[in-house]
């Protein structure tokens, strides 16, 4: 019988680097509740903030896997680039005596078997590489391939600031998986800022789980207000400090303020809409670079959180 392989993510409680009171890092969480807010834009305007302002490593780590798009405001150098895996399960018929355990144990419904046509195999897309049915089989009729899900990748910045991509593979749904394994390459020391994927779905969790505190994007509309009340609550769940940036303030709605005074949630800062920002974010520019007073919001901000 098989062992639960080391190193399997999915079954570890933690897997920061700063666990050492000595090393200790500060870990940012951007997030939003629905893509399209502004939370990439303020991602990359404040890791470009930190890195001149900061003496020590700053790290920008985009966690949007299904979409990451930080590196499209970046100049970077690509410097290394590793795959991330799970293993797959490959039945040996032959071996198989049809005892059903493997079925049994597999939480996600990805072993079939029907055993009086002698047919039992893993549907690979819904198989999330946990282990547990070579783990349980008495024939010792599994092995495991690899399959890959995703890649993170390497880029330097300006020394000694990095940048970290996680990027799921087409078709792969783990993307939890890919985010767990970024993370574990977070620096152990200065800033890291965790570009979050949209929404407060578990790679979401995932994310913020891992930060001091949660930067919350949202933008005065009646769906602002909606998503960022399930973010809000997932945030208080989890237990995190947490504060909001609101984006493309002008046309205000009201309801969102009123939310945020009686939740007690302060507002970090307030980017105005203004067409001078969208055609520099269509241009792939840093609005903190361009435009001295984002740079005094990022300035704030930092202020604020005490980063
Ligand atoms: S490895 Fe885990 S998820 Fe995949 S088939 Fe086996 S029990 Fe199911
Ligand atoms: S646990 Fe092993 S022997 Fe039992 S059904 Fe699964 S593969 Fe076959």
């Amino acid at each position: 019988m098989g062992t639960y392989r080391k190193g399997n993510a999915f079954y570890k409680k933690s897997n920061r680097k700063n666990d050492d009171p000595g090393h200790r890092n500060m870990i940012i969480a951007i997030t939003s509740g629905k893509g399209g807010t502004g939370k990439t834009t303020l991602a990359v305007s404040l890791f470009h903030y930190l890195a001149e302002a900061k003496n020590e490593p700053v790290q920008l780590v985009d966690c949007d896997v299904e979409e990451p798009n930080c590196a499209l405001f970046l100049q970077t150098e690509k410097t290394g680039e590793h795959r991330v895996d799970i293993r797959i399960p490959v039945i040996n018929p032959e071996a198989c005596t049809f005892c059903g355990k493997c079925h049994e144990i597999c939480a996600f419904q990805a072993v079939i078997m029907l055993p009086p046509a002698s047919f039992i195999e893993v549907v690979e897309e819904q198989c999330h590489g946990c282990g547990a049915c070579s783990y349980v089989c008495p024939e010792h009729a599994i092995t495991e391939n690899d399959r890959e899900i995703g890649k993170i990748s390497f880029f330097r910045y300006r020394e000694p600031d990095d940048f970290l991509e996680g990027r799921l593979k087409v078709g792969s749904a783990l993307q939890t998986r890919v985010i767990r394994e970024l993370l574990e390459q977070v620096n152990s020391r200065g800033t890291v800022l965790l570009d979050a994927p949209p929404g407060a779905s578990c790679p979401v969790v995932a994310v913020i789980s891992q930060a001091d505190y949660v930067l919350m994007v949202t933008e005065p509309t009646p769906y602002g207000l909606n998503d960022l009340q399930i973010m809000v609550e997932t945030v208080r769940q989890i237990g995190k400090k947490a504060g909001v940036v609101v984006n493309r303030t002008g046309l205000d709605y009201a309801p969102l303020y009123a939310y945020l005074q009686q939740e007690n949630i302060p507002v970090l800062a307030a980017i105005p809409f203004h067409r001078k920002y969208a055609e520099a974010y269509a241009e792939g520019m840093i609005l903190s670079e361009a435009f001295p007073e984002i740079r005094e919001m990022m300035q704030s901000i930092v202020k604020a959180i005490g980063s």
